[in-house]
């Protein structure tokens, strides 16, 4: 008989959640994992900063989960309550716990500081609990199983959250749970709205078991599929293959298929920095979004953003009002990428352009030059202002990605 796979619940604890001050990247984060390794997640709990609220609903997932991961709650300060919740739902006296003790303070001399009297709250764990070491802040975590749940606790911070999850829960899970974790595959694409998306996937057989999802950013569309784990691999391939087929001319990435994955900037820098190469940008109607998704790579020694595009052309002594002669703006940003390149000693000088607007209307050129000569590509866009800086950027990018493994593939 099959059985039916564990429940999960993800609980996360803040005033600042419930006052719609931040928003829960937590509880989204953990229920992307908790489903991949086999999970059931059927709910997302959020509760303020009150003692019996969090009593109340500590109690109701003791209850009805299998497990549960609660974030938040764990700092010094009086608002941080989740040891005091668990203690008080599950009647467990909270005990000193000199070796918490100890790291909270060691955290403190590397920081050079000494520690505030108020952190010895954070030693105090619920009695029969395990401890769960943080050595990337201060507040330790612990895990307690109570009724048929066993509830995993972790500070609030993200960054902490997430290394505390992939170093104690993760491998912990499988000792606890049979699991079968799901495959999941997603095709990152550009270009294309979701129903435009929809539309073309449509007449693709999908077998009913297979869970097809779509994520949309204002800048590209994800396509997820969801494969039980019993299903069989050579259709699991099959599937893939059909999709993408028809995504093939839309999609710039496929994740979960063992090829390069992660973002625009990370493919096309994995590229450079295979060859060893280096490149400056140029942009003007993203406003700096271009610079921001490249981050702080090791390719990229310089990225100039200029407030519009005719001071990006003066910049580089080149006249805008020739943008309406032959091959106009297109040749005037091939020229700039060429002298930015040449100015900056670098390997690739890339840079985007825009004509002038009309009615959110835009049309840009992006052009990249480097040791193989110079490309242009013109695309219109139309949207607000936030849009279209965040699918222009999007776009310059690919341009590149794509322009880098041709010229990889050809040589
Ligand atoms: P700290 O020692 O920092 O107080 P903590 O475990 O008490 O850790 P919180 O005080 O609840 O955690 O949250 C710390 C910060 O982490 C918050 O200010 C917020 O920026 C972020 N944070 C908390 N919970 C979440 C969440 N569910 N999603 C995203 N960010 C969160
Ligand atoms: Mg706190």
């Amino acid at each position: 008989m099959k059985r039916r796979p564990p429940i999960a619940e993800v609980f996360s604890q803040g005033d600042e959640l419930v006052l719609g001050q931040i928003a829960d990247t937590n509880a989204a984060w953990l229920s992307g994992e908790l489903v991949s390794l086999g999970f059931d997640v059927s709910r997302h709990t959020t509760v303020g900063d009150q003692l019996e609220a969090l009593t109340a609903a500590l109690r109701e997932i003791a209850g009805r989960a299998d497990c549960c991961v609660c974030t938040g709650g764990l700092g010094p300060t009086q608002d941080d309550l989740t040891a005091q919740a668990v203690s008080q739902a599950f009647g467990l006296e909270l005990a000193f716990d000199p070796e918490a003790f100890r790291q909270i303070e060691a955290c403190f001399t590397a920081r050079g500081q000494p520690m505030p009297a108020v952190n010895r709250k954070q030693a105090l764990l619920p009695s029969g609990s395990q401890r769960l070491d943080n050595l990337w802040g201060t507040a330790p975590g612990f895990s307690l199983r109570w009724a048929r749940c066993r509830f995993y606790f972790l500070p609030g911070v993200p960054g902490e959250m997430q290394a505390m999850f992939e170093r104690w829960i993760r491998p912990d899970l499988p000792r606890i749970f049979s699991t079968q974790p799901r495959r999941r595959v997603s095709f990152r694409t550009l270009g294309i709205g979701e129903s435009a998306l929809q539309e073309l996937i449509a007449p693709l057989p999908v077998p009913a078991e297979v869970a097809v999802g779509f994520r949309a950013t204002p800048s590209e569309v994800q396509l997820k599929l969801l494969f039980p784990a019993a299903f069989d691999p050579t259709s699991q391939a099959e599937v893939i293959g059909q999709y993408r087929k028809v995504l093939e001319k839309w999609t710039y990435c496929v994740e979960g298929v063992g090829e390069a994955e992660g973002e625009l900037a990370d493919l096309a820098g994995l590229q450079l920095l295979s060859g060893g190469q280096r490149l400056s940008l140029a942009e003007s109607t993203t406003g700096g979004e271009l610079a921001r998704l490249c981050g702080q790579r090791r390719w990229l020694p310089l990225a100039l953003t200029f407030s519009d595009t005719a001071t990006l052309l003066e910049h580089f002594a080149l006249d805008a009002t020739a943008s309406g002669s032959e091959g106009g703006t297109e040749a005037l940003a091939i020229e700039a990428a060429s002298r930015l390149r040449r100015s900056t000693a670098v390997d690739y000088g890339l840079v985007q352009v825009e004509d002038s607007r009309t009615d959110g209307r835009v049309r840009l050129h992006s052009a990249l030059c480097g040791p193989d000569g110079s490309h242009a590509e013109s695309r219109s866009l139309q949207g607000n202002p936030e849009r279209l800086r965040m699918v222009a950027a999007a776009h310059a990018l690919d341009f590149l990605r794509r322009h880098l493994a041709a010229s990889r593939d050809g040589s």
